[in-house]
């Protein structure tokens, strides 16, 4: 048996001991929408109309996860279902959550609560579907739309705004019209929105099938303009125009490296990046990771319009400085960048003497990276200790200079990375310095 029709027996059992105890109880959310689409499904959403303290009392070790929105976790035969109280939200506060949540005995009054029709079905556990918005019918035609008065449901939430892109984007769907001009008209609201959430979205519209999609409809409804920290320019305004290339074909990337492709498309300095990641709340080591890039393909350029253009073996030896110093894996990122731009029959750097070193570059740089015989500074044959012991002389600034330099020469394979070697090296470099 598939997991996913292990996981669905079981989401079933919970169904029917519910009905058992008297009462109703669906399958619901994104789980029918997969299922009625053909999509693979991960997690099962389950709500009945058992209160959450009569819930929590039927399913021994169920736990209240989010009782204040109605909602249980149980537990059954090795999976979780996340198990919700039908219920109705009255009066929203702050553009975001409902001031108070009421139950209700009738399914169709919860659906009636959801963001998007394809979003608002239930099905009980014999596989009816109760579709009293035709989320079905929206499925099948392409369309995603506002379960209701759309531009009442984007004042609700103004969360649902980004949640509209990313289903949009992902599933594939056009916005219905009166939804889309609603949330023209309330892109402002997002202001509203805590950053986390609004990561999380963007996140999912980069990561998923069509980022390409989801950034266009980003830039059509200028929804990155009012986050409530200020993105700033380039990247709460780009255009339509600006995506064409090399960002219309992102999807065709592994999704980690979306993110520095967009940063190099938008010609992000790595300092701006550092700033746009803290701000969107990305993990400080993923602003790290993509500056690193940026910071590498600004030192390249410099090193190739200093003059290396002609000179294959000092292109090759100044890559490799830049792998040293900004870790072997923003070079291959920037690698996979370049390549990227190439596919599409682009280069990553526009300056016309730069277009040889470039393609030079995408064809042996993986190879250049792989024989590095050393690829971190601690992995000289020498430290520190060693050199201060060897010269017998203070420390200093001059220390980490000539350490530098010796992983440098070592790493362009100019230098044996051998101990003799090395401190030979070091004492004709202290001689000059
Ligand atoms: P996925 O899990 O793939 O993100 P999903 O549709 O299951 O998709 P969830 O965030 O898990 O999304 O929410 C479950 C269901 O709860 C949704 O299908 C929708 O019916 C409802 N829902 C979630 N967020 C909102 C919201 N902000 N406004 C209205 N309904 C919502
Ligand atoms: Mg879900």
């Amino acid at each position: 048996m598939t997991r996913e029709s292990d996981m669905m027996e079981e989401a079933a059992r919970v169904l029917e001991r519910l009905e058992k105890a008297g009462y109703a109880a669906f399958f619901v959310g994104g789980f029918v929408r997969d299922r009625v689409g053909g999509r693979e499904v991960h997690d099962i959403d389950l709500a009945s109309s058992a209160p959450p303290e009569e819930a929590l009392a039927l399913f021994p070790g169920a736990l209240p996860t989010g009782l204040k929105h109605g909602t249980i976790t149980v537990r059954q035969g090795g999976h979780s279902f996340e198990l919700t109280t039908f219920r109705k939200e009255s009066e929203y506060e702050d553009y975001r959550r409902p001031s108070g949540v009421e139950y209700v005995s009738e399914v169709e009054e919860d659906l009636r609560r959801r963001d998007f029709t394809i979003n608002a079905m239930a099905m009980t556990r014999q596989g009816e579907l109760i579709d009293p918005f035709d989320g079905a019918g929206d499925l099948r035609r392409g369309i995603l739309r506002a379960v209701g008065d759309p531009d009442l449901r984007f004042r609700e939430d103004a969360l649902r705004m980004m949640r509209c892109v990313r289903f949009a984007a992902n599933y594939g769907l056009s916005i219905d019209r009166d939804t889309w001009l609603a949330l023209l008209a309330n892109a402002r609201l997002l202001r509203h929105i805590a950053m986390e959430r609004v990561r999380s979205e963007l996140e999912r519209i980069v990561e998923g099938p069509h980022p390409a999609e989801g950034l266009r409809l980003l830039a059509d409804s200028r929804l990155l303009r009012y986050t409530k920290e200020r993105l700033g320019s380039p990247f709460a305004d780009w255009t339509a125009a600006d995506l064409a290339e090399p960002l219309g074909r992102l999807g065709s990337l592994q999704p980690a490296i979306r993110w520095t492709v967009l940063a190099l498309a938008l010609r992000l300095s790595p300092q701006e990046t550092e700033r746009l990641w803290r701000v969107l709340t990305f993990p400080v080591k993923e602003g790290k990771r993509v500056s690193s890039v940026l910071a590498l393909d600004a030192y390249l350029l410099r090193e190739w319009e200093g003059g290396l253009a002609s000179d294959a073996e000092e292109q090759a030896c100044a890559f490799r400085k830049g792998a040293l110093l900004f870790g072997t894996d923003a070079a291959s990122e920037w690698l996979a960048a370049a390549r990227h731009w190439t596919a599409g029959g682009l280069r990553l750097w526009q300056e016309p003497e730069l277009a040889s070193a470039e393609r030079r570059l995408i064809e042996e740089g993986e190879r250049l990276l792989r024989e590095m015989p050393v690829k971190r500074i601690d992995e000289l044959a020498v430290g520190g200790e060693d050199l201060l012991a060897a010269l017998d002389q203070k420390g200093g600034p001059w220390l980490g200079r000539t350490m530098r330099r010796l992983a440098e020469e070592a790493a362009c394979g100019r230098l044996p990375n051998e101990r003799t070697a090395l401190i030979a090296r070091a004492v004709e470099l202290a001689a000059r310095d």
